[in-house]
Formats: C-alpha cells, sequence, structure tokens
C-alpha cells in the first residue's frame, strides 16, 4: 500500500466550553500532523442535537486562535473535504447507513424504551446482543412484511450494528500496544436514529475518517472502550486496508493525582480549566480561563505538551517548532498524567522572562492606562525590564511597580517603625543637597557619588537606603534605589523626598 499523506482531525462536539484535555488532544494532534508534514482537520461532531450548546462553536474556534494552534482544513477553514459539521452530512450517512443494512451487517430495530426497560428488568445484566437480539421487536426477529409495514406506516426505528461474537478484536494502539476484547462483550450499538434522521457518533466518526481520509486517530482515552466496536464497522464497510492508526492519550488526573480533574478541582483549587473563559448561556454561570487569568498562550501549550509526554531528556522550555520536532507519540505514556496546576504558573513566570521587555510591556500598558497614569511605552518598558522577574502574571506588575508612576500619598507604618530612624530626616536632607547639583543623574553616577558621600561621613549604608526607598516608594519594596531615582529623575526623586521628610520627622 502506497505511503499516505498524513491526515489528523480534532472533532469535539459542541456541548460547552473546551476542557483542557480537549486543548492537549488538539494539540498533540497538531504536533504529530506538522512533523509529518501532514494534515489538521477541524471537525464538529454535532449528530446528538440535546446536547448542542450556542457559542460552543465559535468558543472552540477562538480557543485556538488563541493558542496559536492552527487548522489546514475544516469548519471555518475550509478544504476539500466538507462540509465539516456533521449535521450537514446527513445524506452521507444515510448512504452508508443503508450499504450495512444491504450486506446484513446491520439491521432496523423497533423496541421502544419502555421495552427496552421491561427486558432489563426480566433479564440480570441484560445486553442487546447475539444472544438475546432474536427475543427483540427487529427485523431480524420479525417477518418481513411486518417490518415493512411499520416502516411504511412511519413508526421510529433505530438501525443496529450486528456484531458476531467469538471474534477476538484487535486495536493496534500507537500508545497501549495491542489492545485486544472479545466481541462477546460489545452490545449491538445503534448506529442511526430514524427519529431524528441523524447518525450516532459512532457511524459518523468512522464514516468521516474514512472520507477524509484520516490516518491516525489521536484521542483521549475516554474514547477507547469505543475503539473495537470502530475496528468493527472499519471491517463490516471493507475499509480494514485504510483504517487510521489510534493513539489513545493518557487521563489528566486531578493535582493529587486521584481521578480524573474534573472543573470542580479547578473551582476548587483556584485554576481554569477552561482556555477562555466560559459564559453559559443555560446557567448563566462565568468558568474562568487561562486566557483572562493572565497566561500567556505559549506558556499553556509548552506546559499541556509536558502533560503525558517528554522529550526524554529534562528539557521544559520547548517553542512550538522544538516541540514539533521532539514530539514522538509512542513514547505518549499510558499512565495518567497529574494536573500540576502549579508548574502552569512557574511556565508563565519562565515565558514571561523569555519574551522581550517591550513584547511584555505592551501586554502591560493598557493596565496603566486603565489606572489613569499616561507614560510613554519607552517608561512602561523601562519598568519591565527592572521588575518582570518577579512576577508570574503580567498583572502582578501594577501592585508591584505603581510607586513608579505614582508619588506615595501615605507611608506604610511598618516599614516607618524599622526604618526611619530618629535621625533619617537630617541625613536625607543632606542627601537632598548632594543630589541636587547632580547633572549627571545617571544609575552609576548617582552611585557613584552617593557611595562616597556615604563613606565619607561614616554612615551606614543600609539605614541611608531603607529610609530613602521609604520616602521614594512609600513602604519597603522596589528594585535597587538608584534604578528607582534614575528612573524618577532628579526632580520627581527630590520632590518626594521633600514631602516625606515633611510628613514623617
Ligand atoms: N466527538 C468526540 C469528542 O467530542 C470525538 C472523539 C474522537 O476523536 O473520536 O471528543
Amino acid at each position: 500500500m502506497a505511503e499516505r499523506k498524513v491526515r489528523v482531525r480534532f472533532a469535539p462536539s459542541p456541548t460547552g466550553a473546551l476542557h483542557i484535555g480537549g486543548v492537549r488532544t488538539a494539540l498533540y494532534n497538531y504536533l504529530f500532523a506538522k512533523q509529518h508534514g501532514g494534515d489538521l482537520i477541524f471537525r464538529i461532531e454535532d449528530t446528538d442535537s440535546n446536547r448542542f450548546v450556542p457559542g460552543a462553536e465559535e468558543y472552540i474556534i477562538e480557543s485556538f486562535k488563541w493558542l496559536g494552534i492552527k487548522f489546514d482544513e475544516g469548519v471555518s477553514f475550509g478544504g476539500n473535504y466538507g462540509p465539516y459539521r456533521q449535521s450537514e452530512r446527513r445524506d452521507i450517512y444515510k448512504k452508508y447507513v443503508q450499504q450495512l443494512l444491504d450486506a446484513g451487517k446491520a439491521y432496523i430495530a423497533f423496541d421502544t424504551p419502555e421495552e427496552l426497560n421491561a427486558k432489563r428488568e426480566e433479564i440480570k445484566n441484560f445486553q442487546y446482543d447475539a444472544s438475546t437480539r432474536m427475543m427483540m421487536r427487529n427485523s431480524l426477529a420479525m417477518p418481513k412484511e411486518e417490518v415493512d409495514k411499520l416502516i411504511a406506516d412511519g413508526t421510529q426505528y433505530v438501525v443496529r450494528f450486528k456484531i458476531e461474537p467469538g471474534e477476538e478484536v484487535h486495536v493496534d494502539d500507537l500508545i497501549r500496544g495491542d489492545v485486544k476484547i472479545m466481541s462477546d462483550i460489545l452490545d449491538d450499538k445503534v448506529l442511526y436514529k430514524s427519529a431524528d434522521e441523524l447518525p450516532t457518533y459512532h457511524l459518523a466518526n468512522i464514516v468521516d475518517d474514512h472520507l477524509m481520509e484520516v490516518t491516525h486517530v489521536i484521542r483521549g482515552e475516554e474514547w477507547l472502550p469505543s475503539a473495537p466496536l470502530h475496528v468493527l464497522l472499519y471491517r463490516a464497510f471493507g475499509w480494514a486496508d485504510t483504517m487510521p492508526r489510534f493513539a489513545h492519550l493518557p487521563l489528566l488526573l486531578k493535582p493529587d493525582g486521584k481521578g480524573k480533574l474534573s472543573k470542580r478541582d479547578g473551582d476548587r483549587l483556584g485554576f481554569p480549566v477552561f482556555p477562555l473563559e466560559w459564559h453559559d448561556p443555560k446557567t448563566g454561570e462565568v468558568s474562568s480561563g487561562y486566557r483572562e487569568s493572565g497566561y500567556l498562550p505559549e506558556a499553556v501549550i509548552n506546559f499541556l505538551a509536558l502533560l503525558g509526554w517528554n522529550p526524554g531528556n529534562d528539557q521544559e522550555i520547548m517553542t512550538m517548532d522544538e516541540m514539533v520536532k521532539l514530539f514522538d507519540i509512542s513514547k505518549c505514556s499510558k499512565a495518567g498524567a497529574k494536573f500540576d496546576y502549579v508548574k502552569g504558573t512557574w511556565f508563565n513566570h519562565e515565558y514571561i522572562l523569555h519574551k522581550t521587555n517591550e513584547e511584555i510591556a505592551a501586554l502591560w500598558a493598557p493596565v496603566v492606562a486603565e489606572h489613569g497614569v499616561s507614560e510613554s511605552i519607552e517608561r512602561i518598558t523601562e519598568v519591565v525590564g527592572m521588575m518582570k522577574d518577579r512576577v508570574n502574571f503580567v498583572k502582578e506588575l501594577w501592585d508591584l511597580c505603581s510607586f513608579f508612576f505614582i508619588a506615595p500619598e501615605t507611608y506604610d507604618e511598618k516599614t516607618i517603625k524599622k526604618r526611619w530612624k530618629e535621625d533619617s530626616a537630617e541625613t536625607l536632607t543632606k542627601l537632598m543637597a548632594v543630589l541636587e547639583p547632580l547633572d549627571d543623574f545617571s544609575i552609576s553616577h548617582q552611585e557613584e557619588v552617593v557611595m562616597k558621600w556615604i563613606e565619607d561621613n561614616g554612615y551606614k549604608t543600609g539605614d541611608v537606603m531603607n529610609a530613602w526607598r521609604l520616602t521614594l516608594v512609600g513602604e519597603g519594596k522596589g528594585p535597587h534605589m538608584f534604578d528607582i531615582s534614575a528612573f524618577l529623575g532628579k526632580e520627581e526623586t527630590l520632590n518626594r523626598m521633600r514631602k516625606a521628610i515633611e510628613v514623617l520627622k
């Protein structure tokens, strides 16, 4: 068989916000597609109209745009294999359901929900399969005339897959190896419902993967139980030769490692489980998102990439391009990956450091403006350069740095008690006289002059600096003193000192 071009797909159902686990699935598909020069398809699986949530599709598309995961084709991206929304492919599925019926690989069943319930009461561990199907109301057990009449009368029915018992089914999984089950444990799955003229997930998923020439199905572990059924469906259609390879990714586990990560864990421990803020249209509930919480998209991607895979050494910071090169689907772990959200904040910190001061300043400038401060982007960039190594999030910069732009109105009590000595007012008045005549107010020149003055007068450097800091900052925080005074400039520095001496003396 000729080598086929790698084609993978991310196929969410628009049932709400995209869970962070779904983001990782899409990311692994993206990395896999790119490293093989293949295509990534975005397909919407919306055949379950009961679970449809308005806005979910747009939300998912916006999430990937923010994260930098690019699709080659699909809903909103175009392509030659469309339509990519399953609700627009009804006629296609009908044709393939008919094909299975004609080949005797599927059958029509009329059992109502009440009848099915009655059977479940009657037979312990009832399963609709080879052992029970002849007791049920379906086209295998009923005379043809009766079946035809019911259909002609418009009676609702489903189409079920006829699973042959006694067969060993193998799923050749790129991560888990050969997964083997007996066909007996499977039930005759519903593939199609006449009520809404729509296929179920299983049929639509297989038909689309085939028609869209998907070569690899990379998806969450929760779909592993469906895989044997999918293998049987490929065979029933006669598509076994081009069946995609499967890879079922490890679960994302709670931060403490016990059980599956849920939205409640995020609420309880204070981290988002969605890429963007989500407004639930039904309940009105608002859930936090990584974007709105101040994460950089690169940090989220890097963090997620390492949940279930690593490059085999201790390299943690990787660009998307590096990940494309290094990613290896066969090296993904089978065991679940603990969702270490604290590590997520560490990644954000690292990415703030990696970005240029200009880039971070561009993100922070709106916050500065929101506080009514009008400063040039150059001045904002300068502050970022001094302070960005101290934050995990850009938004934390304001509390840490507002004193660069706004003179203190009050002075922190604790710092006064600790740092403002009997003679501080007098010493700082003298320091003002030292600074006043300086034409060169650069960091290095101030430092040279002030340190010499301290030495000549036998002052304690700490005492002078701490008191001086209090006058410029209003409390005990901030970077190196001369960085602050140089940034403020001579006039502002002297003004702040004068005012503080006045208030504190
Ligand atoms: N529609 C399924 C989902 O929501 C797709 C599963 C698959 O990738 O086969 O995840």
